[in-house]
């Protein structure tokens, strides 16, 4: 088998991230190949030291330098309220809004049966072993697709046992959108106008 040319490795590993099809990792490779070496250097030294410093919170999964992260280290944040995201983005998202002083939990994912993506495959293990007695309420904002519904659905029947509230953000937030592309106003709506699963 041919090996591939620098040009094609890189054309293919644009191509594998969200959202960027082979037209777009081609103009991107190109761009990367007739700017000053610099970039490249810039960039492929940024990657990797995101990639060393940067790890899950043993707590709440969220991406963190510091472990516990901030957001777990916070002494002046509420203990008996948990906001489930389904990404970082989704956290910074609901975090934006000023509106939530709690705990973050994020799933890195919601469930998805038909790509194999089951609660294994999430944080799910971590956020139960969080569910001590001081935790009261789980704010499901995951995104409201299909897959964030039923990932709702789901905790609500793991937390119903043990005597926790699970509530879902209201909808407002459009079907089929990212939390994080919602505006501020709307979403901050949505955590107050939450309601039981
Ligand atoms: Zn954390």
């Amino acid at each position: 088998m041919d090996r591939a040319s620098p040009i094609e490795r890189l054309v293919h590993a644009f191509s594998r991230m969200p959202g960027i099809g082979e037209k777009t990792a081609t103009r991107l490779a190109f761009f990367m190949l007739q700017s000053k070496a610099s970039l490249s250097e810039e960039l492929a030294e940024a990657l990797l030291e995101a990639r060393e410093k940067i790890r899950l919170c043993s707590v709440c999964c969220n991406l963190t330098e510091m472990n516990p992260c901030r957001f777990c280290q916070d002494p002046k944040r509420e203990d008996h309220v948990i906001c489930v995201v389904e990404s970082v983005q989704g956290l910074r998202a609901v975090e934006a809004t000023g509106e939530f002083r709690g705990r973050y939990h994020v799933l890195h994912g919601v469930l998805s049966p038909l790509d194999g993506i089951g609660p294994e495959q999430l944080h799910m293990s971590e956020l139960l072993t969080r569910l001590n007695a001081d935790v009261d309420e789980l704010i499901v904002a995951t995104n409201p697709s299909v897959e964030g519904e039923a990932t709702g659905l789901y905790l609500q029947r793991l937390c119903e046992p043990l005597g926790v509230r699970v509530t879902r953000i209201a909808s407002g937030v459009p079907i089929g959108s990212d939390l994080e592309y919602a505006d501020q106003v709307t979403l901050a709506r949505a955590l107050s106008g939450r309601r039981d699963l």
